[in-house]
């Protein structure tokens, strides 16, 4: 597989992809071609039905429901984030019971009402090397700037190169030269929402990790751009790509 210059562009998941292997990142990249820019910021979220068709299971399913909660909480729910019962739908599933903890309480710390609201919820953008969807961006209090949050199950060893990625991609999205809609404010602070255990880890997103984030990126970019698609076995216990990687290996 020959990548074009304008293919260097990485999601995250094609990114963590080449990092645990360069040849479940090609394999990927065969199966989903890169999207034009149009098709990738004005394609609506995946439905339930779209992951039933690709054979995915239970958790995934969770992760659509609840990411949808996240994401209409605030407009949901701000009439009644006072209330000390929370609504019935609330009490009644455990991952929304934490959330609404979580929430209330932010809600009566932050000073003004605009620091709880999120500032932007489910944003796809798209630069020259990188695109994503962020989960949630919030304004950060005390600092003119905004905080990136990834709203994910459980923590997992990639979920600082996951973050450093969607800061660099809203911080660059920002300083790109395009006739679209801008940002006033840059991201200085990321974190996970852990939904499954109702924790959140924040960390300040300093000059030294942006700048050696900045160095890991480029460099993955040139050894796409030089075909260098090794493969990790030692991967290959937990990958999911293991019968079409076989196939592969095999027609040569
Ligand atoms: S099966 Fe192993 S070598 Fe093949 S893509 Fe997966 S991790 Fe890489």
């Amino acid at each position: 597989m020959v990548v074009m210059d304008f293919e260097l562009n990485l999601s995250a998941t094609e990114f963590l992809y080449f990092l645990d292997c360069p040849q479940k990142f090609r394999l990927y990249r065969i199966l989903n071609p890169l999207p034009y820019k149009s098709d990738f910021i004005y394609s609506s979220n995946r439905t339930i039905a779209h992951y039933k068709k690709r054979g995915y299971k239970g958790k995934k399913y969770d992760g659509i429901k609840y990411h949808r909660f996240f994401e209409t909480f605030h407009k949901e729910y701000a009439g009644f984030i006072t209330n000390q019962i929370p609504p019935i739908e609330i009490q009644e599933d455990n991952v929304m019971l934490l959330y609404w903890v979580i929430q209330q309480e932010k809600y009566f710390e932050a000073k003004e009402e605009c620091y709880w609201y999120p500032f932007e919820k489910e944003v796809r953008l798209m630069t020259e090397k990188q695109r994503g969807k962020i989960d949630c961006i919030e304004l950060c209090e005390n600092k003119n700037g905004l905080r990136v949050i990834d709203y994910k199950p459980t923590p997992d060893s990639n979920d600082n190169l996951s973050l450093l990625f969607y800061a660099k991609l809203f911080n660059d999205y920002r300083l790109e030269d395009t006739e679209e809609e801008k940002f006033d404010f840059e991201v200085l602070e990321v974190g996970c929402y852990y939904y499954e255990m109702g924790a959140k880890k924040i960390y300040d997103l300093t000059e030294e990790n942006s700048l050696t984030f900045e160095r890991i990126l480029k460099n993955t970019q040139g050894k796409i751009s030089n075909n260098e698609f090794f493969k990790n076995k030692n991967s290959c216990w937990n990958c999911g790509f293991k019968t079409i990687c076989r196939i592969e290996i095999s027609r040569r």
